[in-house]
């Protein structure tokens, strides 16, 4: 017998977490982690929270003009307003969830700047570890809320459907395979970044929410604008996959790109925004200039910015490039692009609603329209709250459905074998480095479909009831989405750069 609540929610990064307080205390929630719960890449973030607390009229219309111009004007206008518009609301609840934003000495907040935005609106917490900060306030929230059950190493593999509607999702723990139905199911499980070789993300990023809803046709839009982080941390010795990130916050308080020549380069790509134009602009700027003098990274230089001052206001970088031997403020700091962020997802509404009655999404797995080609900065984790606030009140306002459904299940005869999947997803990694990154052409691209379209079928083929086969299977599944529908946009545009 399938146990039952009213709402499952698959993922505790902000996302999940935001949702999951915001449930009337009445209905009981089950939340899913598919580690401990401390593995997010909401833990990670580092730059903050866009956010006007100031919100008169010119400053919500000058960030959403910051948000359309960096997306291309790819972005659905209502999506961005509605974003825009509810950021001052639930950045109070944070706040009443625990969340304490850094403060100037009158008690005013604090706001930074990052690239592609026009004024100071970003919210940061411990300097540059708002990730970490907000994540752990939700977290203790959530341990003390008695109707949230939480169950970590629980990785869910499939949704449960029945007749165009969600019922819930099989999960595996400690290889001990159940279902859980649910009234309703929210889909939070964050991005793709291990789809690629290198990315900012953590590893358990495999693309699982855009593998699940693919299984039973529910449609993702907007695969192809993947934003690449201009400025990782180039470290020659780091043999993971994870790279860590150097945030834009950094060049928001001053610091320079400058290329192996030790020449600033910027302003012959973007003379107006230099090193503050959006991402997907510095990216592509910094490829560029790593082709033209042959080398694998560029560098930011702090050299003219006090120590002392970025220290205190980057105790999180500060500390990981002493451990290379780097002082901010003194040192080039090496540093080179990679995945960070997918902008498109999971096709949703404003309520996070998906095509499948009973199934929500939101967070990076999501697509809303907001981002466009090209997400601009701290607006993702705006993005997760302020989904997941619509989110809860849809699901607050719809009655407690007691009726549970009774799941035939499809699995339990699978094999369990344990199979060793790390060269299949090596392969994927190499290849979506290579044909599908910053830039793409028609011949890569098809390469890439081929090979893929294979390791897919090969997978289907000998199915096996494991979490490496799961995540390998959303991999592939995720790279092919994303590789077809960068097939499909000819033209470039935003992070989509098509050479030809
Ligand atoms: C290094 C870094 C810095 C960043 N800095 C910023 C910033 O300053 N500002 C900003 O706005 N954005 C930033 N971003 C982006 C932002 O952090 C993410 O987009 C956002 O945190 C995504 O939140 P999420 O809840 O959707 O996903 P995540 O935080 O990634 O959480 C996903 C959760 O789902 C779980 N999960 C996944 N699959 C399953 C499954 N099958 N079963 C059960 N659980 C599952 C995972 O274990 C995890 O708990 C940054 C990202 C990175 C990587």
């Amino acid at each position: 017998m399938a146990k039952h609540t009213d709402v499952l929610v698959i993922g505790s990064g902000l996302a999940g977490l935001f949702v999951a307080l915001n449930i009337n205390p009445d209905k009981e929630v089950i939340l899913l982690a598919k580690e401990k719960i401390d593995h997010s890449s909401s833990m990670l973030a580092q730059g903050g929270i866009a956010a006007e607390m100031d919100d008169t009229p010119v400053n919500l219309e000058s960030h959403v003009k910051d948000t359309m111009e960096a997306g291309s004007y790819h972005n659905q206008i209502e999506a961005v307003r509605f974003l825009v518009e509810n950021a001052r609301n639930v950045i109070n609840k944070l706040i009443d969830f625990g969340v304490s934003f850094d403060m100037d000495d009158t008690d005013g907040f604090l706001f930074t700047k990052e690239g592609g935005h026009t004024r100071h609106r970003i919210l940061h917490i411990g300097g540059d570890r708002s990730g970490f900060f907000v994540t752990r306030a939700l977290q203790k929230k959530i341990m003390a809320q008695p109707n949230i059950t939480l169950i970590d190493g629980a990785m869910a593999l499939n949704l449960i459907v029945n007749e165009n509607t969600c019922m819930g999702a099989t999960i595996l723990t400690d290889n001990k395979y159940e279902a859980i139905t649910a009234t309703h199911t929210v889909l939070a499980t964050g991005g793709i970044g291990s789809v690629y070789g290198s990315t900012t993300n953590d590893l358990s990023a495999t693309g699982d929410g855009i593998g699940m809803v693919d299984r039973v046709g529910v449609p993702t839009r907007d695969m192809e604008f993947i934003q690449f982080h201009p400025t990782a941390f180039h470290d020659e010795t780091n043999k993971s996959r994870k790279k860590f990130l150097i945030t834009e916050a950094l060049r928001g308080e001053g610091a320079h790109l400058i290329n192996i020549d030790h020449k600033r380069f910027m302003q012959k790509y973007d003379p107006k925004h230099m090193e503050l134009a959006p991402r997907d602009i510095v990216s592509q700027s910094i490829f560029r200039e790593m082709y033209d003098t042959w080398t694998d990274h560029v560098y930011l230089d702090t050299r003219h910015l006090e120590t002392t001052d970025l220290q205190k206001r980057f105790p999180g970088i500060d500390k990981h490039l002493r451990k290379h031997g780097i002082t901010l403020g003194k040192d080039l700091i090496p540093v080179s692009p990679c995945e960070h962020f997918l902008c498109g997802g999971i096709e949703t509404d404003l309520q996070g609603k998906t095509r499948l009655t009973g199934l929500f999404a939101l967070g990076e797995t999501a697509y809303t329209g907001v981002h466009g080609a090209n997400r601009l900065a701290s607006n993702s984790l705006l993005e997760c709250i302020v989904f997941g606030d619509a989110i809860a009140k849809k699901i607050n306002a719809t009655d407690t459905c007691k009726e549970t459904y009774t799941f035939k299940d499809t699995l339990h005869h699978m094999n369990e074998h344990q199979f060793n999947y790390k060269p299949i997803r090596k392969k994927i990694g190499d290849l979506m480095d290579e044909h599908v990154g910053i830039v793409r052409t028609t011949k890569g691209l098809q390469s890439t479909h081929k090979i893929l379209s294979e390791i897919k079928e090969n997978l289907i083929k000998e199915p096996n009831r494991t979490r490496p086969y799961y995540e390998t299977l959303n991999m592939v599944t995720t790279a092919m989405k994303i590789n077809e529908q960068a097939l499909n946009r000819k033209e470039s545009i935003g992070c989509h750069l098509r050479i030809n």
